[in-house]
């Protein structure tokens, strides 16, 4: 058949749309040759007898693969256009190309044949309404698609060989690298090296990802990392949890080749989806594959230690957990009695100080039902303290003798690196100054440059001295006198350490932790507490719960003289809670709430809380801001550059303000006018 008989005037009436595409960036620059071809098309498409003006051209998918239709507006734009009958002709270099998906393309080629629309390729003129042509075009796709199926055969097939003889090139995380024969080696950098050595002995030390950070931050480490998505230079920057997550996790540093950690896949749209996988469904692992920075067990422990903490600090699993914040002496040792799950410890504010309670409810919040057991922790924590001062002296001198060699290799390792960080500063400024050197002085705009880089990196040089100084200053001092007092103090003197207000509680946690395995609570009459130290030994206390009084007639009088007295000092809500931590019930037994308090305040005409504040002579911001003088609504302003100094009013956040001085008050007003005046401290 001829093909310009194909062409009739109902389609020369809708327009022609010229279809292009470059599968990536890199073709669309090279390919030059093909912008010719499509000018042919173009050209073909006129001698058909389309008028210039109606052919359109689809270009918004360059550089976007063809793989699928999703991402690619272009494509889609093109089969929205066919489907409402826009177009007359779809024309492209090798149409099937056009979608490098049979779908993709059985939907176009059925949309094009249902709106009578022709197809162009530099092979042919077809259309799909007529059998024939629709089978070869159907044809086209399918090889076209199956070319791309081997192609990413044969290539994937090339990589999973080489990951299986352990040397497919991957991307290696900072400390290692490749050597000139593509050995993976420990990156030379001696740095780096120790930077790491620091890293995973620090996480071996706390147990935990968050307080190794804190530790590097402390000492003020810098941490080697790659840039973008591990691809980029090495480079140095503050370590964060993500990074130390990523590096505790990251099997290379075993020294184990691995391949297959992820999954990934397309979804219907074509958007690509990435998932990891549990170790045991890794595609490849193969240990002792090259040196690393812990050896494979220790690699293990770890995951093991991590997948813990992560369950501890979501309140799941029942091994002790890293030492955190806070004055619960047992946080993270504590099992229930009743169903031994591990149990977590919540505070709340006793008279100013934190106190806490430990709670099972591992299984319970799943099923948000109240928890197993709560168990006032004070006087646990007291006895536990009590006993440990009774028992411990024969391991007192162990405990000192751990406590202080760590104190010493951890800070000589932070010294080694700090003047390492020194010398590379040193280095980097020699550089730059033969850089600065080798260039012609003819040639201003790069010697000022390069000059310019020189007194840069000289500053940072002249930095990380200073800061090598004076971290050295602190580290002697903190050692030769408050750490090296209580070292000593702890061998021959456990007792008064355990006791010494000074102490700070982390420390005390840490001791805790050093001489106990766990504490079993059970909450019955009164707290049953069995104690497991390490090695075995067991201890049972019993501790009596805080009593409750229930207010009766007798205790009336007394009782609402203490609440008038707290009002004073408190919020009708701090006082609803000060009471039932002191163990108050009401006259029914139930605890105090913020709206009992209010009612019996009321009942027994106690004074509210804000007159009381202002009959100390506290003011409100209103009255702050009129002795201020009109157009000031600064009050809170003042209160946070710490001029004015406020009293919480109730739970709503309200705030009462101390009368300035009338010096505080000439110092607000200045700089209400010119507030280049600096801001006090
Ligand atoms: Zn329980």
């Amino acid at each position: 058949m001829n093909p310009e008989s194909k062409v009739t005037a109902e389609h020369l009436k809708r327009a022609a749309y010229l279809y292009i595409r470059q599968s990536t960036l890199r073709q669309v620059l090279e390919n030059t040759e093909s912008a010719e071809r499509q000018y042919a098309l173009r050209r073909r498409a006129v001698a058909l007898g389309w008028p210039e003006e109606r052919i359109v051209v689809i270009d918004e998918d360059q550089g976007q693969s063809g793989a699928s239709a999703g991402g690619r507006e272009g494509f889609q734009r093109l089969v929205a256009e066919v489907g409402l009958g826009q177009a007359g002709i779809v024309m492209g270099l090798e149409v099937s190309r056009l979608a490098r998906n049979c779908a993709d393309w059985h939907r176009l080629l059925e949309i094009c044949g249902l709106t009578h629309c022709l197809i162009l390729d530099e092979d042919g003129l077809y259309d799909p309404g007529h059998y024939n042509d629709r089978l070869l075009l159907g044809l086209k796709g399918t090889m076209s698609e199956a070319e791309l199926h081997v192609i990413r055969a044969r290539m994937i097939g090339g990589v999973i060989s080489k990951a299986q003889r352990g040397e497919l090139r991957m991307l290696l995380p900072a400390g290692l690298v490749y050597d000139e024969e593509d050995r993976v080696i420990l990156d030379p950098d001696q740095q780096v090296q120790q930077s790491l050595r620091v890293f995973f002995a620090t996480f071996e030390r706390t147990g935990s990802a968050r307080a190794t950070v804190q530790e590097f931050r402390r000492q003020g480490l810098q941490f080697p990392n790659r840039g973008p998505a591990g691809r980029g230079e090495l480079r140095w920057a503050p370590l964060t949890s993500r990074m130390a997550l990523d590096a505790l996790h990251h099997p290379r540093y075993a020294g184990v080749f691995c391949y297959g950690r992820s999954r990934s896949w397309k979804d219907a749209e074509g958007r690509r989806h990435t998932q990891q996988l549990p170790r045991e469904q890794w595609r490849f692992l193969k240990p002792d594959a090259h040196p690393g920075y812990l050896s494979w067990e220790q690699f293990l422990a770890n995951q093991k230690r991590l997948s813990e903490n992560f369950q501890v600090a979501g309140g799941a699993g029942r091994k002790a957990g890293p030492a955190r914040e806070g004055p619960a002496l047992l946080q993270g040792l504590v099992l229930c009695g009743k169903c031994g799950h591990a149990m977590t410890v919540r505070y709340h504010r006793r008279q100013g100080e934190l106190s806490p309670d430990y709670v099972c409810s591992v299984e319970t919040v799943a099923r948000a039902e109240p928890p197993c057991q709560v168990v006032p922790g004070g006087g646990v924590d007291e006895a536990i303290g009590q006993l440990l001062v009774q028992s411990v002296t024969p391991l007192a001198l162990e405990v000192a003798l751990n406590v202080q060699n760590e104190i010493q290799n951890r800070l000589a390792e932070a010294e080694r690196l700090r003047q390492q960080q020194v010398q590379r500063a040193q280095y980097e400024a020699e550089r730059a100054q033969v850089r600065y050197m080798r260039v012609d002085p003819n040639n201003r705009l790069v010697a000022d440059t390069l000059e310019a880089q020189w007194n840069e990196k000289l500053r940072l040089l002249a930095q990380a001295k200073e800061e090598c100084q004076n971290r050295q200053r602190l580290d002697a001092l903190q050692l030769s006198q408050e750490q090296r007092a209580k070292i000593l103090a702890l061998a021959s003197d456990f007792p008064r350490v355990w006791q010494d207000p000074k102490t700070p509680d982390r420390e005390r946690k840490r001791m805790a932790r050093l001489l106990l395995e766990d504490v079993t609570l059970r909450r019955g009459e009164d707290i049953t507490v069995q104690v497991r130290f390490k090695g075995g030994a067991t201890h049972q206390l019993q501790v009596p719960l805080p009593k409750s009084v229930t207010i009766t007639r007798k205790t009336n009088l007394a009782f609402i003289a203490e609440m008038d007295r707290l009002l004073d000092e408190h919020s009708e809500a701090e006082v609803a809670q000060i009471l039932n931590e002191r163990g108050w019930r009401s006259s029914t037994g139930q605890p105090f709430s913020l709206t009992l308090v209010q009612g019996l305040r009321r009942t027994y005409r106690l004074k509210s809380r804000f007159t009381r504040l202002q009959e100390q002579g506290l003011l409100t911001a209103r009255q702050i801001e009129d002795m201020l003088g009109p157009g000031t609504n600064r009050a809170k302003y003042w209160r946070k550059a710490g001029v004015l100094k406020a009293v919480k009013l109730n739970q709503h956040y309200k705030d009462l303000y101390q009368r300035p001085t009338d010096a505080e008050l000439e110092l607000m007003k200045r700089r209400h006018r010119n507030p280049s005046i600096p801001n006090p401290k």
